[in-house]
């Protein structure tokens, strides 16, 4: 198995605790045009809560984002695969050891099953511990003649459909903090209590054994055993097979938040989002002049940007000079999510024109928000084969143009829902009346997600 290049920096240094109120250029991002902010209700509230946020203590540390800063840029040159999974948005109530056990258990079969057939190192991050803030295509939503604002995420309003729970509460983001806080202490003690050790590979599979790639698990996972016996025999320490890194992201959108958990690393004396390890920029929040990408231009965190159908090679020069002037290795993700009907017409002048500039991102596939389309029963849904289709044309993309395909970026699930079409044991809509579970997008359920993987892997070793 290939070994990670960089050897990881201490995962604990001591990020300041206070906020960071005067560090140049933070603020910039409020006198520029925002867009998907929420219109808080209460003015006083929202004060109090930024306040509160901005003395809370981190969420997660400096050193650990500079460690994935240098995991990704071993993603982009080849030598490791990204792997990025979890709920459409997350929300407070679904914060349960279970779910979340669940998530982090399938993203861990999912690693193995790349890892073992790509033979080369996973960067396991989970769209988890902050993934509450959701941009929407419509202020209001209209449901039998009754229109309210839209939901938002959890960190600004409810999903029922009441005036009360659809006002934008300024409390809510601290209860995003504490849920974060909360789904942190359980993926690190789940990665690092003993729960991801690959001797336990077998006990990840879940139930649903009438589907096929529960037995193909089975018999990779029994491979795993012996080879994992053999070593054993031959007197390897297993001790580091006890614990796995794993990395929390989101979709930097609620820009208060953000700013109100920036600190100054007291090592460097630089600004890190301390929200997550790795932030994104959605589709809709990507304009170059607009708050989203002048605020995440100025903290040290490895950043994403959403690019759709519509990106020109242009585009992507532009946010490359603004997002990673220095061309910093691992610095920049472009997470394209053009659609399959899309991406092997699209996709190729823009990574053309990347690399023909000399700059190096890393490339990672979201085969998930170009292909979204609405069933005859009126639920939001993704067939299974546009979503593979997506991933095969990202995977040929590459491999045309020699250049590195690094990573899987899924909505998905542990659990047994029913919301996006197909796979190898069907989904069908009618399915969609007992088990659609998401608030927002359809997201692969435990076995979809692992056939993914499984493909994935077979596009990997190719
Ligand atoms: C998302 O990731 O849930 C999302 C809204 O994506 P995009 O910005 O690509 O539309
Ligand atoms: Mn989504």
């Amino acid at each position: 198995m290939t070994q990670l290049s960089t050897p990881p920096p201490a995962p604990f240094t001591s990020t300041s605790q206070s906020g960071a109120a005067d560090y140049p250029g933070l603020d910039e991002w409020r006198s520029l045009p925002v867009s998907q902010q929420p219109s808080w209700s209460d003015a006083e509230a929202f004060e109090r809560s930024v306040a509160e946020l901005s003395i809370l203590p981190p969420l997660v540390f400096a050193g650990e984002v500079d460690l994935l800063r240098h995991r990704l840029a071993d993603a982009a040159q080849g030598r490791a695969f990204l792997l990025q999974g979890g709920d459409c948005a997350e929300t407070f109530e679904a914060a349960t050891a279970d779910r979340i056990s669940g998530r982090i258990r399938t993203i861990l079969q999912m690693a193995v099953v790349l890892t073992y057939g790509a033979a080369m190192p996973v960067i396991k991050m989970g769209r988890m511990a902050g993934q509450f803030a959701k941009p929407r295509s419509s202020d209001v939503e209209t449901r039998e003649g009754v229109t309210l604002p839209a939901y938002r995420g959890d960190i600004v309003n409810g999903y029922e459909f009441t005036p009360e729970s659809r006002a934008h509460d300024p409390r809510r983001m601290l209860q995003a903090y504490h849920t974060s806080a909360a789904t942190l202490n359980l993926i690190r003690a789940f990665t690092q209590g003993g729960f991801a050790d690959l001797r336990l590979v077998h006990a990840w599979n879940q139930g649903f054994t009438r589907n096929p790639a529960h037995a193909r698990y089975e018999s990779l996972a029994r491979e795993i055993d012996r080879a994992v016996k053999f070593m054993d025999s031959c007197g390897a320490d297993f001790e580091a097979l006890k614990r796995v890194e794993f990395f929390a992201s989101h979709e930097a959108l609620l820009l208060d938040y953000e700013r109100a958990l920036t600190r100054i690393d007291s090592r460097t004396g630089l600004p890190y989002d301390t929200s997550g390890h790795f932030l994104w920029i959605g589709e809709r929040t990507r304009e170059l002049d607009h708050a989203h990408v002048d605020f995440l231009s100025r903290v040290r965190n490895p950043i994403g940007v959403k690019l759709g159908p519509n990106v020109t090679g242009d585009d992507a020069l532009r946010l490359i000079d603004k997002l990673d002037p220095e061309r910093e290795p691992g610095r920049l993700t472009f997470i394209t999510r053009m659609g399959a009907k899309n991406i092997r017409e699209k996709l190729p002048p823009v990574v053309e024109k990347v690399t023909a500039s000399g700059a190096q991102v890393l490339w990672v596939t979201d085969p998930m928000h170009g292909n979204t389309v609405t069933s005859r029963n009126g639920y939001k849904t993704r067939r299974f084969d546009d979503v593979v289709d997506e991933v095969r044309g990202f995977f040929e993309v590459h491999h045309a143009l020699g250049t590195v395909p690094g990573g899987l970026h899924m909505e998905m699930t542990g659990d047994d829902v029913a919301e996006c079409l197909g796979g190898s044991d069907p989904i069908d809509e009618a399915a969609f009346e007992d088990r659609y579970e998401s608030v927002c997008d359809p997201r692969l359920n435990h076995m979809q997600s692992l056939e993914m993987a499984f493909l994935v892997s077979e596009a990997l070793t190719r």
